[in-house]
C-alpha cells in the first residue's frame, strides 16, 4: 500500500526518541541513594531472574558501575534490555517498598539501564567462557530463552551454537519491541557479550527437519528456544487486501527505521488490546497517521496491555472501540482499504469456571472508515516443526511440555524454554528458562547440579501491595478490654 507519512523526518525521529531517557551518573547516584537495601528484597523476589537489585544498586552508589553490571548480566544475561522492555511496574518496582501513596519506587529499571549500557559501551567483559569440557550444544533460536541458555552454557565450557532464521539475533527484542522503548543496536550490541566469549551465532540460517536430524548427530543436547509462528488469521473477507498487516511484521518494518518506507494510513484500525497491538497503534500515531483506532472484543477492564501501555495509547490520542468483533474489511475497487466492518458484542452468562465470553449482537453492524488495518492477535504456535521431534509432548494449546526445574522435554536430547513453552510472555521470563535449561542440560549431561544467580528463589504469586491482609478484629472499648482483663485503668482508678 502507497505509505502516508505527512511528517517531516526530523519530527519523526523527535517522535520516536526514548520514552525512558537514560540517567546521567548524577541522577543514577541520586537515585540509587534512595534505596534502603532491604533485606530480603521484594524486588528481587518479583524480578522473574531474581537479579540481587540491592547489590547492584549499592554497587552505583558507591561508583562501581561495572560491578553493578556484573551483578545484573549474572542473574539475567539480558539485562539491557530488560532495563528498557520489563514490565517494572508490575515486577520489581511495583515490589519496592517505597511504592506507597507517599513515596514513589526507586527507578529500577533506569538504573539497571544505567549500569548495563555503561558496560557495553565501554567493552567491558561481562562474562567469561569455562574451561571447554569437549561438549556440545545446538541451540534452535537467537531470542532471549535461546541467547540466555547459551551465554550460561558457554560459562560451563560447552562448545555452543545458535541458529536463526533471522539476520540478526535477539529475536523479538530485536523485531518486535517498539522503537521508541529500544533500538535494534541495544539487543544486538547485548547479544555481541556472548559473541565475546565465543558462542557462535549461525544466523540466516532455517533449521529444516533435515538439518534438525543432523544437529541431533552433531550434539550433546539441543535447546529449543523457537518462539512463536504467524499473527493468527481473522477468518474474515479482505483479510489479504495489501493494506492489512501482521503487527509483528509491520513493527519490523518500523524496526528498519526507514521512516518513508514504511506504509501507514491516514486512519489505522488496530484490532487487539494487547501490549503489542499499543505498540503497533503507538507507533502508527508516531509516524503521522491523524486517527488511530484500536478495536477490541471486550471491554476495557479486560485489556491484556498493562496499564502504564494503556495510558500511553491514550495519551497519543489513541481512540478505542471496546466490545466490538471485526466481522470483514471493506475494500474498493482497487483492493485497497476502506472500513473495517465490525458488530457489537456483549458479555454471555459465566460458565461454571466463571469464564466469561462475548457474543455478537444481532444487527448492531457499523463500519469504521480506515485505509490500514493492523491484526495483532496473538501468534500461532509452531506445531507443525514441534510436532515432528519424537517424544516430544506439547499441551492442548500446543506448547511443549516440560520439567519446569530443568527445562526437560519429553525426548531426553531435547530442553525447551521461551514462548514455545509459555505461550508468549515477558522476554525476562524467556531469560530465566535460558538459565534454568542450561543448568538442566548440564546435569543431563555431566550429572552435575549447578547452580547460576536468582535460580532457585520462589517466584512471587503477588507483589506486596497486591496482597490482601488479614481484615483485623474489632477490639472492645479499652477501658471494657482493661475491666474484662481484671486490670483497673487510670480513669477507672479517679
Ligand atoms: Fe531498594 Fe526498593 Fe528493592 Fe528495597 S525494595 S532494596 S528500597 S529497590
Amino acid at each position: 500500500m502507497k505509505s502516508f507519512i505527512p511528517l517531516e523526518a526530523v519530527q519523526i525521529e523527535r517522535n520516536f526518541c526514548d520514552v525512558a531517557p537514560a540517567f546521567s551518573r548524577a541522577q543514577a547516584k541520586v537515585e540509587a541513594d534512595r534505596c534502603l537495601y532491604c533485606y530480603d528484597a521484594p524486588c528481587t523476589r518479583a524480578c522473574p531472574t531474581h537479579i540481587d537489585v540491592p547489590a547492584f544498586i549499592k554497587k552505583i552508589s558507591s561508583d562501581n558501575v561495572v560491578g553493578s553490571a556484573r551483578v545484573i548480566f549474572d542473574a539475567n544475561p539480558i539485562g539491557a534490555t530488560c532495563a528498557r522492555v520489563c514490565p517494572t511496574s508490575a515486577l520489581c518496582e511495583g515490589a519496592c517498598v517505597e511504592n506507597t501513596l507517599l513515596h514513589k519506587p526507586i527507578d529500577i529499571g533506569r538504573l539497571q539501564r544505567f549500569a548495563t549500557d555503561y558496560a557495553i559501551d565501554s567493552r567491558r567483559p561481562m562474562f567469561f567462557s569455562g574451561e571447554p569440557n569437549g561438549k556440545s550444544v545446538a541451540i534452535i533460536g537467537a531470542g532471549p530463552a535461546g541467547y540466555s541458555c547459551a551465554v550460561y552454557l558457554k560459562r560451563l565450557g560447552y562448545a555452543v551454537t545458535i541458529y536463526d532464521r533471522r539476520e540478526l539475533a535477539g529475536g523479538l527484542d530485536t523485531y518486535g519491541m517498539a522503537e521508541y522503548k529500544m533500538t535494534q543496536k541495544v539487543s544486538v550490541e547485548e547479544t555481541n557479550l556472548a559473541r565475546g566469549i565465543g558462542v557462535e551465532f549461525r544466523l540466516g540460517t532455517e533449521v529444516t527437519p533435515e538439518l534438525l536430524v543432523q544437529l541431533e548427530l552433531d550434539n550433546d543436547a539441543i535447546f529449543l528456544a523457537v518462539g512463536l509462528g504467524q499473527t493468527t488469521k481473522l477468518g474474515v473477507e479482505g483479510e489479504n487486501a495489501p493494506g492489512v498487516f501482521d503487527a509483528l511484521q509491520w513493527i519490523e518494518q518500523v524496526k528498519t527505521r526507514e521512516w518513508t518506507g514504511i506504509p501507514v494510513g491516514r486512519t489505522v484500525a488496530v484490532i487487539g488490546a494487547g501490549n503489542t497491538a499499543v505498540d503497533a497503534a503507538t507507533q502508527a500515531k508516531r509516524l503521522g497517521a491523524e486517527r488511530v483506532v484500536m478495536v477490541y472484543r471486550r471491554g476495557e477492564a479486560e485489556m491484556p496491555a498493562y496499564d502504564y501501555e494503556y495510558e500511553l495509547a491514550k495519551s497519543d490520542a489513541v481512540e478505542f472501540r471496546w466490545k466490538s468483533a471485526p466481522v470483514g474489511i471493506v475494500t474498493d475497487a482497487n483492493g485497497a482499504v476502506r472500513s473495517l466492518k465490525c458488530v457489537e458484542t456483549l458479555p454471555t452468562v459465566p460458565d461454571e469456571k466463571g469464564r466469561v465470553a462475548y457474543g455478537m449482537v444481532e444487527g448492531s453492524e457499523f463500519e469504521i472508515p480506515c485505509d490500514m488495518v493492523i491484526k495483532a492477535l496473538g501468534q500461532s504456535k509452531m506445531t507443525a516443526f514441534l510436532s515432528g521431534i519424537a517424544g516430544l509432548q506439547l499441551d492442548g494449546s500446543g506448547r511443549v511440555k516440560v520439567d519446569e526445574g530443568t527445562m526437560a522435554t519429553g525426548n531426553p536430547k531435547y530442553f525447551a524454554g521461551g514462548d514455545c513453552v509459555n505461550g508468549g510472555r515477558e522476554a525476562v521470563d524467556a531469560a530465566q528458562m535460558g538459565k534454568l535449561g542450561a543448568m538442566g542440560i548440564h546435569q543431563f549431561i555431566s550429572g552435575e547440579i549447578v547452580e547460576f544467580a536468582g535460580a532457585r528463589l520462589p517466584f512471587v504469586e503477588k507483589l506486596p501491595h497486591e496482597i490482601e491482609l488479614p481484615v483485623p478484629t474489632p477490639i472492645a472499648h479499652p477501658e471494657a478490654s482493661a475491666a474484662e482483663l481484671g486490670v483497673k485503668s487510670y480513669a477507672a482508678q479517679g
